[in-house]
């Protein structure tokens, strides 16, 4: 049985997962702002410090696997913190946890981010850039000319930023290398206490009502919650860098012909770069 840490473990998603991994005997740290194992507030560098300090005292040095579910919907006048918790607040703490995953065998590691990544048009790339340098102020500053779209933006720019975070990381040598499997999930409109929110307001209502779901109605928590203790298992030994999406289909229904596609012109540079250098260390 393992140990394992799961950030926004007190409700949605991280909590069915949390659950699940708890039936399943292993041992659960949670992370959340309140009713939690470890209680700190992700939307600090003092927080996420605590958080990540807690956690590794509680596993004694060593995690089997970590589920980065804390996160905030596109909340209107909240776009620093969504930045700070979206983002920030699963890079520093998978840093932190770093070595203590190497340190198991066989780590798996699932990131939350959101279907919002590709179904969102327009979000600017100097948003994502700057959440990827580190600056969450620069990162808001980018969607103030959005108005009431801007929490939209910086939602879908901090799950951009993430996912891109992943897929760089995921193969390196410190993570890939290091045996720790670093994947994400991508859900779509999923039925949590986040959604319910944005149900509850006649405007977010109305967009959620009309966005394309091919499959209809909306995911629900438990299975998503499946999903990821799947990603945790040893069905997932070989699956490194991936974004999963779990969304109905909507993904599919607005590219259905952007991925998998084959490297384009412009990374035609990168690809030859990477098979030398990976022909240079064998
Ligand atoms: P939820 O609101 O039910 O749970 C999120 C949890 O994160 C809560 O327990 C909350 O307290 C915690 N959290 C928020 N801010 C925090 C902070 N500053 N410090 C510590 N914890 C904090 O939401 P959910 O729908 O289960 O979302 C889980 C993840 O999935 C989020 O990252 C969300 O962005 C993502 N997501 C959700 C949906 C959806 O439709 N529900 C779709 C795509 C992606």
């Amino acid at each position: 049985m393992g140990t394992y840490a799961v950030t926004g473990a007190a409700s949605g998603m991280g909590r069915t997962t949390a659950d699940k991994l708890r039936a399943a005997g292993h041992t659960v740290i949670g992370v959340d702002l309140a009713e939690s194992d470890v209680v700190a507030d992700l939307s600090t560098p003092q927080g996420r410090g605590a958080a990540a300090d807690g956690v590794l005292d509680a596993a004694g040095g060593r995690l089997d696997g970590a589920v980065l579910a804390a996160g905030l919907g596109p909340l209107p006048g909240k776009e620093a913190t969504i930045a700070q918790v979206n983002y920030f607040g699963a890079v520093e703490l998978l840093r932190a946890w770093r070595p203590a995953l190497a340190a198991a065998d066989r780590a798996k590691v699932v990131v939350f981010s959101s279907n919002s990544t590709s179904t969102t048009p327009l979000v600017p790339r100097r948003v994502v850039r700057a959440m990827l340098a580190g600056d969450a102020q620069k990162a808001v500053r980018g969607v103030r000319l959005f108005g009431r779209a801007a929490p939209a933006m910086l939602y879908a720019g901090s799950k951009i930023a993430i996912s891109h975070w992943v897929r760089e990381h995921a193969v390196r040598p410190e993570w890939a290398g290091a045996g720790i499997r670093l994947n994400a999930i991508a859900p779509g409109a999923i039925l949590t206490p986040l959604l319910e929110s944005q149900l509850a307001d006649p405007n977010q209502a109305r967009a959620v009502k009309s966005f394309p779901v091919p499959i209809g109605g909306f995911g629900d928590a438990s299975q998503l919650g499946d999903w990821v203790v799947f990603m945790l298992s040893d069905a997932a030994d070989f699956m490194v860098g991936s974004v999963v999406f779990v969304d109905g289909g909507s993904d599919a229904y607005f590219r259905p012909d952007a991925w998998p596609r084959p490297v384009p012109l412009r990374g035609l540079a990168r690809y030859i770069r990477r098979m030398r250098s990976h022909a240079r260390r064998r």
